[in-house]
């Protein structure tokens, strides 16, 4: 009878149990990613929490470089979560027209920082379960401002990149939900480090692991831990980059729900 994998009994309360094995090498892989990416941080431009919370809201589906071109008129126009809350939707469109579902985006800020007034004495709330109330935030959302503006270990920020990366370099199974990875990566790697790997998995998806794969030639890190991508065919027929365009506007389910809660 083949013998179990040993498994580790240290995992975070609600995720998967893991091997000490595959802790380990997580672990190696994580020191890999800080070597390669030691200046890893949040690229969203913010002098606040309440900026960084709209930067990010502002983020889904869209590039940072796009939501750093659209802000700092928006974040000069209206300098604090009062601002935001006294202006209506339609005053905060015009900033933000540039970006992808800039309606449903000038709403879930409206309402964030209304909420914020209202219910928080006009400061960004520090724990997950209070982001999660406000409109437009969804875990990824809420760790990100957990993690950059207050240094709270809550998650991971699976983003397009992270979810990609997790499965090439077989943190998670293909096909795990964005939830399921983020419990997996969480079980993998030490809470202490959750917040810097986000960011390095981040540059290391926007630098090296394009989406198609094979363009970074078997990067090293990749190399040294057994992970070789085929390089998959470039030239994509008409239908291929249609579809691909049409799923790269379209936010994911947990952004959709929390920007029209
Ligand atoms: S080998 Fe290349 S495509 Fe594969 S995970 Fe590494 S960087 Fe990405």
């Amino acid at each position: 009878m083949p013998r179990r994998p040993k498994a580790s009994t240290r995992s975070p309360a609600g995720t998967p149990r893991v091997t000490t094995a595959q802790r380990r090498r997580a672990l190696r892989l994580a020191d890999a990613l800080r070597d390669a990416y030691p200046d890893a941080h949040c690229e969203l431009t913010h002098s606040a929490p309440h900026e960084l919370l709209i930067a990010t809201i502002l983020s889904a589906q869209c590039t940072d470089v796009a939501v750093n071109k659209a802000t700092p008129a928006l974040f000069a126009r209206f300098k604090s979560p009062q601002d935001f809350a006294g202006a209506s939707p339609a005053d905060i469109e015009p900033f933000i027209r540039s970006l992808g579902f800039f309606r449903a985006k000038a709403r879930a800020i409206h309402e964030s920082m209304r909420t914020i007034v209202s219910d928080h004495q006009g400061r960004v709330p520090r724990t997950m379960d209070e982001l999660l109330s406000l409109r437009g935030v969804a875990r990824k959302t809420a760790n990100v401002v957990l993690g950059n503006a207050f240094g709270v270990a809550s998650g991971f920020v699976v983003d397009t990149h992270v979810r990609r990366l997790a499965v090439r370099l077989g943190l998670a199974p293909a096909g795990a939900s964005v939830q399921a990875i983020e419990r997996r990566l969480m079980a993998l790697f030490p809470q202490d480090r959750w917040c810097e790997l986000s960011h390095q998995l981040i540059f290391h998806g926007r630098r090296a692991c394009k989406a198609r794969g094979g363009s970074c030639a078997a990067h090293p890190i990749c190399r040294s831990f057994g992970v070789a991508c085929e390089r998959r065919d470039q030239r994509q027929s008409k239908g291929e980059k249609r579809a691909r365009r049409e799923s790269n506007l379209q936010p994911s389910a947990s952004e959709a729900d929390a920007l029209s809660s």
